[in-house]
C-alpha cells in the first residue's frame, strides 16, 4: 500500500519529479491528525522551542494559528500575507521573509484555505531561494487541496529536503468522515539532519525517551519518531491506521493510478470534481454580480467575499462606512442565518480582515450557491434601506 499511495502523490502532485521511491510515509487519522502530531513531534524532538519564530501564508485554516499559540508551543507567528486586491496571489516578497534564517520553519497551506489560490511558478521560484539562504529551514505543506488545480505541483516537489508534505483524502473524495491522512518525508530530509545537531543534553534526553522501543534511538528516523510520539511511544506497537483505513486509502489511490496517465488530467474523476465545484463558484459569483479569478491557480473550493466591497460596489462608499461603522461584521452573518439559514464562515479567523466572509463550495446542491448570492444581495438591499430611512 506504501507504494500506491506513493505512486498516487507523485501522479498527482509532483509535477514531473520522481519521489516515489525515496518518500517515507506515515498514514495518519486524517490531515487533522498529521497537523497535530506534526506540532508535537517538533516541539518534542527539540526542532521547535518556545519563543522559535514560525512562518505561516496567511488568510490560512485557523488551526495553523491556533495551534502555536498555546502553553505548549509557544511560538512566535511570522505572516507572510496575500491580500484580495492581487487575487491572493502571494508576492514572492512576502516569501523572501523565509531567508532570515531566525525562521526555523514555515507551516503553509497550498493550495489554501480560505483564499483557495496555489502558489504559482513565481512563489515556488521564490521558496527555492529562500531555502537555499535558509538551508535548515522545516517547511510542514498541507496539501489537502492539490487535485482541485490543474498541473498542480506540490511543494514537497519542489525542494524535497526541507518539506513535510501533509496529505489527506477528506476533501478530494468527499470522505472526511474515514479520516485518511498522510504525512510524507523524503528518506534524506532536514528534521533528521536538525535532530543530528541537537546539544549532547537535548540528544541525551531524546536517546532515553525514545530508547524503550528501538535498539538504536540516536539513529531513529523522524517519522518514525511520529509515529511512535503519535502513541505516547509506549504504544508504539499499535500505532498508525486500522486496516479498513489503510485499504480505502489504497482504494482510492488506485482509482486515480488506473485513470490518470499523464499527471491526472486524465481522471474523469478529478475532471468531475474541478467542474462542480467551479459550477458552484460561478453561480455565486454571478448572482453577487462580484468578480471571479478564472485563473487556474484557483483551486475554487472556497469563495471569500467581501462584504464591505460588495457594499460600495452596490450603494457606495458612503453606505459602506455606514455598515462598518454601525456594525460588528458578525451581525450580518447572524442575520443572514436567522433569516435564511445560510451560514458563512467569518474570513477574521483564518487571520482575513473584517467583512471576509467564507463559502465552502462544496456543501450544497449546486443550485443552492446563486440562492446564496441572491440572498447576500437582498440583505445588503435591507440594510441600505434602513441606512436611507436613518440618513434622512
Ligand atoms: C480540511 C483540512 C484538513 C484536514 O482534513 P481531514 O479531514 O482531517 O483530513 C487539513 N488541512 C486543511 C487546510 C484543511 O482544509
Amino acid at each position: 500500500m506504501r507504494k500506491i499511495i506513493n505512486y498516487y502523490l507523485q501522479e498527482l502532485s509532483y509535477e514531473g519529479t520522481n519521489l516515489a521511491d525515496e518518500t517515507d510515509l506515515f498514514p495518519t487519522e486524517g490531515g487533522t491528525a498529521a497537523i497535530v502530531y506534526a506540532f508535537h513531534s517538533l516541539a518534542e524532538n527539540h526542532l521547535l522551542k518556545k519563543g522559535d519564530k514560525i512562518a505561516i501564508n496567511e488568510p490560512i485554516f485557523t488551526p495553523y494559528l491556533r495551534i502555536p499559540e498555546l502553553k505548549d508551543y509557544q511560538l512566535v507567528e511570522v505572516d507572510l500575507h496575500s491580500y484580495e486586491k492581487n487575487n491572493w496571489e502571494i508576492e514572492p516578497k512576502e516569501i523572501e521573509k523565509l531567508s532570515d534564517p531566525s525562521i526555523k520553519a514555515l507551516m503553509v497551506v497550498n493550495p489554501t484555505n480560505p483564499t483557495s489560490k496555489e502558489f504559482d511558478k513565481n512563489a515556488l521560484d521564490a521558496i527555492r531561494k529562500a531555502v537555499k539562504k535558509n538551508p535548515d529551514l522545516m517547511i510542514i505543506s498541507d496539501e489537502v487541496y492539490g487535485a482541485f488545480v490543474p498541473h498542480f505541483k506540490s511543494i514537497y516537489s519542489v525542494v524535497p529536503y526541507n518539506t513535510m508534505l501533509v496529505y489527506s483524502y477528506s476533501k478530494l473524495y468527499g470522505c472526511t468522515g474515514w479520516r485518511l491522512g498522510i504525512i510524507g518525508l523524503n528518506k534524506k530530509n532536514v528534521f533528521d539532519d536538525n535532530i543530528s545537531k541537537l546539544t549532547e543534553a537535548e540528544k541525551a534526553q531524546l536517546h532515553k525517551r525514545y530508547s524503550s522501543v528501538v535498539l538504536d534511538p540516536d539513529k531513529m528516523k523522524f517519522i518514525d519518531r511520529l509515529c511512535a510520539d503519535s502513541r505516547s511511544i509506549g504504544l508504539y506497537h499499535t500505532a498508525g491506521l486500522s486496516t479498513p483505513q489503510q485499504i480505502m486509502e489504497a482504494l482510492f489511490s488506485m482509482t486515480h493510478l488506473l485513470t490518470s496517465t499523464n499527471g491526472g488530467s486524465d481522471d474523469p474523476y478529478i475532471d468531475i470534481a474541478r467542474k462542480l465545484v467551479t459550477d458552484r463558484y460561478d453561480q455565486l459569483h454571478d448572482a453577487m454580480k462580484a468578480p471571479k479569478d478564472e485563473t487556474d491557480t484557483n483551486s475554487h473550493y472556497y469563495s471569500l467575499i467581501d462584504i464591505y466591497r460588495l457594499a460600495e460596489n452596490q450603494y457606495g462608499k458612503d453606505f459602506r462606512n455606514y455598515l462598518a461603522n454601525n456594525f460588528q461584521q458578525v451581525d450580518f452573518l447572524l442575520k443572514l442565518a436567522e433569516k435564511n439559514g445560510v451560514v458563512l464562515v467569518d474570513g477574521v479567523g483564518f487571520g482575513a480582515k473584517p467583512g471576509e466572509l467564507r463559502v465552502s463550495q462544496a456543501n450544497l446542491p449546486t443550485n443552492d450557491y446563486a440562492l446564496i448570492g441572491k440572498q447576500v444581495l437582498e440583505l445588503l438591499k435591507e440594510y441600505h434601506e434602513e441606512y436611507e430611512k436613518e440618513s434622512k
